[in-house]
Order: structure tokens, then C-alpha cells, then sequence
């Protein structure tokens, strides 16, 4: 199997700017220390994800613990999508050597509904990009995908008891029309990252309000560095060069 180009993440970083997304796969060191209110964001998203898996009860884990473990991942979620599996956690699929990894997928027949959970009580511009993606990446790796779900909120995680039902606390919005129409953009958008990988140095883009649109960039000390790199590593070469 093909290593994977990018992840979700890589294609959400791409989306809001093109030297963010080089520099996650290229120069990952350079990145700003994660701050603790974002960790625990994480944190909390983590956790709201486990339980929104409540909805859909019973299912099985189909990824590796291995956090690079891609494709144990791909081939465990393969190999219990033909045992029959009717309800999967963190399906993994690969498709133009992008990798995501559904939330939940819940099989019903030869078809499959994936859903990605959110820790908001709103639909954003990056949840539908996020939803598309895996839609893409999904279908693309030949599953048959009836519906594509965005599970959010019904109110902000600080005032939702998290005691209720599942139901109470979780909105399923059915956004498959949306993805659908998002396809060829997506495959226009994969192309362009993909050619701008491909590159030796990184793309010339200076700061501005999309460093912090939709989230706060993780390399704003680099490029405010005026982006110097380091003697060794990575870019050695290419620099040597310029
Ligand atoms: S800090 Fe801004 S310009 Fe630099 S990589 Fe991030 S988003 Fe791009």
C-alpha cells in the first residue's frame, strides 16, 4: 500500500493555507508548542466523540493503536467491513493517498453511513470541508456511501448535561447532498497541495487574517522568523542551492 500523502488534518491546514500544509509534512519540528487550552480543546473533543459513539452503540474499534499504524488501520477496517461489522469506530480508508478516518460508520445492507462528530452546538465552513473529505476519501476507496452525516451539539459542551440520553444531548444533520456536490472541488483542491509538495522549498505567503482563520496557525513563530531554517535539517539542501 501507498503511504498516504495526508491526513484530514494536512487537508484542513492545505485549506486554510498552502505553507502551513508544507511545512506540517516537511518541517513538522517548526510548529509553535501546542497551548494548553487548545490540548484540552482536543481533550474535550476527544471525549464528547467517545461519547457521541452512544448514538450508534455497540460498534467496533476499527484502527490501529499505532498512531502511524495507517495501514494496519486501512486493512483492519477491510477486514471487518467483510466480516459484515454493522457499526464501526474510526473506519480508516485511503483514496488518492489521502487517509481519514470516520468517526462512526454504520453499515446498513451494501451500503455504509458515516458520521463525524463535533464538539460544537453549529455547522462551520471547515465541518462541511471535513465531512467532504471523508465522504471523498470514502467512496473514492469503494464503499458505497448512502448518507454522510454531521453529528454537533445541541447546545455549547460547557452547559450540556452529558448524563442524558444520547438524543438529548446529540443533532444529526444529513449532509450527503453536499458532499456529493463538493467532489470535483475537493479533487481540485487534493491536485493543487499535491503540486505544491512537490516543491523543494515552501510556498512564498505571507502572514495575514488567514493565519488565524478558521484556528490559530501552528507556525506563526516560523514564518514571523521571517522563516529562517535551521543550518541542519530538512531544507539544507535547498538552501545551500539558493
Ligand atoms: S503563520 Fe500564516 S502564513 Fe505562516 S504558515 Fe501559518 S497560516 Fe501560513
Amino acid at each position: 500500500m501507498t503511504k498516504p500523502l495526508f491526513s484530514k488534518t494536512g487537508y484542513i491546514k492545505g485549506r486554510q493555507c498552502l505553507k502551513a500544509l508544507y511545512l506540517h509534512k516537511k518541517y513538522p519540528s517548526a510548529k509553535d508548542p501546542l497551548p494548553p487550552e487548545r490540548k484540552a480543546r482536543f481533550e474535550i473533543g476527544h471525549e464528547i466523540g467517545i461519547k457521541a459513539r452512544a448514538l450508534y452503540p455497540g460498534g467496533t474499534y476499527a484502527s490501529s493503536k499505532n498512531v502511524n499504524g495507517y495501514k494496519e488501520s486501512v486493512e483492519i477496517t477491510r477486514q471487518l467491513m467483510e466480516q459484515g461489522c454493522p457499526t464501526l469506530y474510526e473506519a480508516a480508508f485511503m483514496h488518492e493517498r489521502i487517509i481519514v478516518y470516520c468517526d462512526i460508520l454504520i453499515k446498513d445492507d451494501q451500503q455504509s453511513n458515516i458520521a463525524e462528530v463535533k464538539s460544537r452546538n453549529y455547522i462551520s465552513e471547515t465541518y462541511l470541508e471535513d465531512l467532504a473529505l471523508q465522504y471523498f476519501a470514502t467512496s473514492g476507496s469503494g464503499i458505497q456511501v448512502s448518507s454522510a452525516l454531521l453529528i454537533t451539539l445541541k447546545s455549547k459542551a460547557a452547559e450540556t448535561d452529558f448524563t442524558n440520553m444520547p438524543s438529548a444531548i446529540f443533532e444529526e444533520t444529513d449532509l450527503t447532498a453536499y458532499c456529493k456536490e463538493e467532489i470535483n472541488h475537493i479533487q481540485e483542491e487534493i491536485l493543487k497541495m499535491k503540486w505544491m509538495l512537490t516543491s523543494s522549498t515552501p510556498p512564498l505567503i505571507e502572514m495575514g487574517e488567514h493565519c488565524d482563520q478558521p484556528y490559530p496557525c501552528d507556525f506563526k513563530n516560523f514564518c514571523r522568523s521571517k522563516n529562517e531554517f535551521p543550518q541542519e535539517g530538512l531544507f539544507r539542501n535547498s538552501i545551500d542551492h539558493d
